[in-house]
């Protein structure tokens, strides 16, 4: 599989944003083991737009789009890429019930705008916001993949990690092993490695890292590293995790460590 980021949004070429979504989605694409070979930025504009999918298209099978899903007249790529798949758009019952009870919470009143955003292409797999309005959708034809996610970061992060991770990892044929590294807790350790904060410092050379990755969790009987590792096969994933592991011991300090475990399926 290889995937090309397309960030939709005059704002962004105008330098009035900075496009921390593909430098999100390259992170989390590369830590997936997935080949990115091209980012683009284009306009709120439908010529473009197209012009930009004919071109990626042509380069790789899979395209992720972020921007433009929202309900004014200049978020156009929904309705782009409905006409560019030929497919038929359809009201989606789940999406519209999402859309009321978050605008009954916020007690706006649902308009012909906000409904808009209820309609999707058919025969697509619908990604429902818990933290917008927008939902994002994948959508597939002929071999292509086009998945359409909302601009704003607060919105299109924990929805990639819902329902597009998942998605691309299954597509990529990679699978993914995971090592759980657990500190000791107040009781058993010096207070100034305990905290999820001195453990991160401490891993601040591997915490960026994009495979293996490396990511801690507050616990509170001791911090918690996970550190993953995708590759075409557990045995390949478990030898590329055995350097990294190796060095966060390093980092940590191994008194300080209680247990390391591989998680279990
Ligand atoms: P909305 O429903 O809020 O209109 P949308 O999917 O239509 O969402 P846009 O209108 O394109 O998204 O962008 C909304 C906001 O999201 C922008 O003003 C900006 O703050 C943020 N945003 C959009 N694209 C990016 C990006 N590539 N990187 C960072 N922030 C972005």
């Amino acid at each position: 599989m290889v995937a090309e980021l397309i960030s939709v949004g005059t704002e962004l070429l105008l330098g009035n944003i900075v496009n921390t979504n593909a430098q999100y989605l390259s992170k989390r694409l590369a830590a997936l083991g997935i080949d990115v070979h091209y980012q683009t930025v284009v306009g709120d504009n439908s010529g473009r737009i197209k012009n930009t999918l004919d071109v990626a298209f042509s380069r790789g099978d899979t395209v992720i789009l972020t921007g433009g899903l929202g309900p004014t007249k200049d978020d156009m790529t929904k309705e782009m890429l409905i006409s560019y798949f030929h497919k038929k758009p359809v009201l989606d019952e789940n999406a519209l019930a999402a859309l009321t009870a978050r605008l009954k919470k916020l007690d706006v009143a649902m308009t012909d705008h906000h409904r808009k955003q209820a309609i999707v292409p058919d025969d697509s797999i619908v990604l429902i916001n818990h933290n917008g309005t927008a939902p994002g959708v994948i959508m597939e034809d002929g071999g292509r993949t086009a998945i359409l996610l909302p601009g704003p970061p607060r919105e299109m992060k924990p929805m990639f990690e819902e329902y597009v991770a998942d998605y691309l990892a299954k597509r990529s044929g990679r699978v993914f092993v995971s090592v759980n590294i657990k500190m000791l807790d107040f009781d058993h350790a010096p207070v100034r490695i305990v905290g999820e904060a001195p453990v991160a410092d401490r891993l601040d050379p591997v915490i960026d890292q994009a495979n293996p990755t490396v990511a801690t969790y507050a616990k509170d009987d001791g911090c918690l590293i996970r550190v993953t590792a995708s590759a075409p096969t557990k045995e390949a994933a478990r030898e590329l995790l055995k350097p990294t592991v190796e060095t966060c011991c390093e980092l940590l300090g191994r008194q300080y460590i209680n247990y390391i475990k591989e998680d279990e399926d």
